[in-house]
């Protein structure tokens, strides 16, 4: 392993070292990968909790590792890829977590370059949240987990902006005739929702016809409160181009609030709106995500890039980290990472979210949204 990150440039410092009282500067740490036989794993666990900057350096354990000690403490922050306690009632996976545009490559091979698909398992239904190029492994995913078993889904689609549909002809539960698909949008974001996954499905796009999908599928709009069986949704519009709609998820485990693509403005900066009106929707959107156990939301920009972004539509990080830690938010994922972002830019992004997060006293706790990356309830 050693040789393979040298061969590529990479800085390897062993674990020995940092036993022997070697600091690393934390900005110049890139990942942390611990062996299961490592002598230091609890040495790294303490250094990592030295240091605030330091809990947005991805760790990656060999497998069959059992945390002990300060590294188990550790494991208790948002830092784990994945937590499937027995019991759970609600399940995030994220899928795609990219604005946009597509961004494979090896400089996003950590976070992912699949745009817009989050799945949420809530009281015994499957939820999906948005149908980006992320919705095609979830697909497959599905189809393998359900062992034969007719797919019952629903769909919710946010707009109709490339990103959140350009996975829906990939989808391969839609093509098999035992499923049910509920596709959803917010009747006030557009009315031909049909019409316009059809649109994408036409000849001059793509081979298949939405007609060719054999599952029993429903195109619903639905109004402000609706319901993905024992799970109350609420649709509301967020702040973006050619209208978007958030929404709100009561679940048995407390409530879930998605917000993909929104411009929350709050900052005052180059407004391009009336301040009093940015002011009410600043007010509108805390109390729509006041008390979320989860809040997953757009956080395409840094302050200093919005200045030259204003009106696109997508939200400064320190604006959505101050809303939510303002709103009483358990944890917030940021999510519809720039296309530009590279996975190195996403951990610096974490450090600073966790700063003001510090720097405020707030409880909150704050992850980029990363492919494969799973939070249980
Ligand atoms: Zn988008
Ligand atoms: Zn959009």
């Amino acid at each position: 392993m050693e040789g393979t990150l040298l061969a590529r440039d990479w800085t390897v410092a062993a674990s020995e070292s940092l036993e022997a009282g070697e600091v690393l500067e934390p900005s110049l740490v890139q990942a942390i990968l611990l062996d299961v036989a490592s002598l230091g794993a609890d040495v790294v666990a303490g250094w990592l909790k030295s240091s605030a900057y330091a809990a947005g350096i991805p760790v990656i354990l060999s497998p069959g590792f059992t945390a002990s000690g300060h590294l188990a403490e550790f494991l208790d922050e948002p830092a784990p890829m994945s937590e499937d306690p027995d019991g759970f009632r609600v399940k995030l996976r994220f899928w795609g977590v990219r604005g946009s545009i597509p961004t494979p490559g090896p400089e996003t091979a950590f976070y992912g370059g699949n745009t817009s698909c989050v799945e949420l398992q809530a009281d015994g239904e499957t939820v999906i949240l948005d149908a980006g190029s992320g919705l095609r492994p979830l697909g497959d995913t599905l189809i393998k987990e359900s062992g034969g078993i007719p797919l019952n889904l629903h769909l919710l689609v946010s707009h109709t902006h490339w990103d959140h549909i350009q996975g829906f002809p990939f989808f391969r539960p839609a093509y098999q005739p035992s499923n049910r698909l509920r596709v959803i949008g917010y009747l006030g974001v557009r009315h031909d929702l049909e019409e316009v996954l059809h649109n994408q499905m036409d000849s001059t796009y793509f081979p298949i016809s939405m007609s060719d999908m054999m599952a029993q599928i429903d195109v619903l709009q639905v109004g402000e409160v609706f319901h993905c069986g024992p799970v109350k949704g609420h649709a509301f519009y967020t702040n973006h181009p050619g209208k978007c709609a958030g929404f709100r998820f009561d679940t048995s485990a407390g409530a879930v609030v998605y917000v993909p693509d929104n411009e929350l403005n709050q900052s005052g900066q180059a407004t391009h709106m009336p301040r009093e009106t940015a002011k009410h929707l600043r007010a509108r959107f805390a109390e729509t995500v006041a008390g979320a156990r989860v809040l997953i939301h757009d956080a395409q920009y840094t302050r200093a890039e919005y200045v030259d972004r204003v009106g696109w539509g997508h939200s400064c990080l320190e604006d959505v980290v101050e809303l939510a830690g303002e709103a009483g938010v358990e944890r917030l994922v940021f999510f519809h990472h720039d296309p530009t972002r590279t996975d190195e830019d996403v951990n610096r992004l974490i450090r600073l979210a966790r700063k003001i997060v510090a720097d405020n006293g707030w409880s909150l706790k704050v992850d980029a949204a990363r492919e494969g990356y799973e939070i249980c309830l």
